[in-house]
């Protein structure tokens, strides 16, 4: 199960619910393959077929096109050119920016897309 976190604003009314991690099926390479969109989910799908190890997770990213936070797929392995693949903005389908996180999987420094305050993330609960 991977968990949702809340982002919200310390200044304003801006808030969203996030699902990071891994939800039950992400573990299963046809589901993994079909979170990603054009030469990403060939690059994905090559990786997979070359036998290295593989990792799969969602983050949270920033799409500068509908200036919002997203769950951004997330793909690692050593199969990959940088070791690393980002998928798209569920909504626009241009490719964004992932957040850094820490150890624990939660945010480090986003500002508000509204008025550039401070975002606060919390744990809001589990998702499969
Ligand atoms: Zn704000
Ligand atoms: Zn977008």
């Amino acid at each position: 199960m991977g968990e949702t976190i809340r982002i919200k604003c310390s200044k304003c009314d801006y808030s969203r619910e996030i699902n990071i991690g891994q939800g039950m099926f992400d573990n299963r390479s046809e589901n993994v393959i079909k979170s990603f969109e054009g030469d990403e989910k060939k690059h994905v799908s090559t990786a997979m077929e070359s036998g290295e190890a593989w990792n799969f997770y969602r983050a949270p990213g920033f799409c500068v096109v509908c200036n919002d936070y997203y769950p951004y797929p997330v793909f690692e392995s050593e199969a990959i050119d940088g070791g690393c693949i980002i998928g798209r903005c569920p909504k626009c389908h241009i490719a964004g920016t992932q957040v850094e996180t820490d150890t624990a999987g939660f945010p480090g420094s986003m500002k508000c897309p509204i008025c550039s305050g401070e975002i606060i993330s919390e744990t809001a609960g589990m998702w499969d």
